[in-house]
C-alpha cells in the first residue's frame, strides 16, 4: 500500500510525543522527571521514553554499543608496570586503503634486517576529516581499529590536538570491552572458532 511507510513512521513520532506526557506522570508521584536522581538514572540510559531535555555537559546520554565516533586502535591490556600493551595493528594498510577521505597514514615498522615488521611505528588519524563512517573497523582483518564512544574531543587548536598519533588513538581491548561488551563477545567467540579451524585443518 502506498503510504505505509510514512504512516508507520509517524506513528513511531506519536508514539514519541504521547510517551513524553505519560513518562511525566510516571515520575510525578515521585518528584518528576527533572532534578531526580532515580529519574535522571533511567533518562540518562537506554531505557529512557519520550523526548527529554538533556542539560548537557552537566547530564550525558549513555551511548549505544553500535554508536561511532573516531576511531581508536585495540591494543593488549598493558603488563603491570608498563605502560602500553601489544598493538593488535600489523601495519597491512587496508584500513588507509578503503577510508573515503584518506584520513590515515601508517609510518611501518621495518626489522633490523630492513624488512617490513608487523606492527605500526606510528598510525596517524586526521580526525578533521574522518567523517566516523567505520569502514577502517569493519575491513580490518584483525579487529585492530574501532570505533570510539569518546566525542568530546573539541578543541581550539586545529593542528596538532586533531591529528591522533598512535599514542593518542592506542586503548586496551578492557576499554573495548567496556563500551561494547556484546559486540567484543562476539568477536572473541568468531576468534576462537577461526583459532579451532586453523588448529583442524593443520592437523589433517
Ligand atoms: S588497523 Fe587493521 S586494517 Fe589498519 S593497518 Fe592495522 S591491521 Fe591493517
Ligand atoms: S571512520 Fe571512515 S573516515 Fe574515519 S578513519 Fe575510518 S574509514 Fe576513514
Amino acid at each position: 500500500m502506498y503510504g505505509l511507510g510514512v504512516l508507520k513512521g509517524l506513528g513511531i513520532t506519536l508514539k514519541h510525543f504521547f510517551r513524553t506526557f505519560s513518562d511525566e506522570v510516571k515520575w510525578s508521584a515521585k518528584g518528576g522527571r527533572y532534578y531526580n536522581d532515580d529519574a535522571l538514572a533511567v533518562r540518562q540510559s537506554l531505557k529512557t521514553e519520550g523526548a527529554i531535555t538533556v542539560m548537557y555537559p552537566e547530564e550525558k546520554l549513555e551511548a549505544p554499543e553500535r554508536f561511532r565516533f573516531v576511531p581508536f586502535l585495540v591494543m593488549d591490556d598493558p603488563a603491570t608496570g608498563q605502560k602500553a600493551g601489544k598493538d593488535w595493528c600489523t601495519s597491512c594498510g587496508i584500513c588507509a586503503k578503503v577510508c573515503p577521505p584518506q584520513c590515515i597514514w601508517i609510518e611501518r615498522g621495518k626489522l633490523p634486517n630492513g624488512r617490513p615488521k608487523p606492527e605500526p611505528l606510528n598510525f596517524y588519524i586526521d580526525i578533521d576529516i574522518c567523517m566516523n563512517c567505520g569502514y577502517c573497523a569493519e575491513f580490518c582483518p584483525f579487529d585492530a581499529i574501532k570505533m570510539d564512544h569518546d566525542f568530546e574531543i573539541a578543541s581550539y587548536d586545529r593542528s596538532a590536538a586533531h591529528i591522533h598519533d598512535k599514542e593518542r588513538l592506542s586503548k586496551p581491548i578492557s576499554y573495548w570491552r567496556s563500551i561494547a561488551p556484546g559486540r567484543a563477545a562476539d568477536e572473541e567467540q568468531a576468534r576462537i572458532e577461526e583459532e579451532e579451524k586453523k588448529k583442524k585443518k593443520k592437523r589433517k
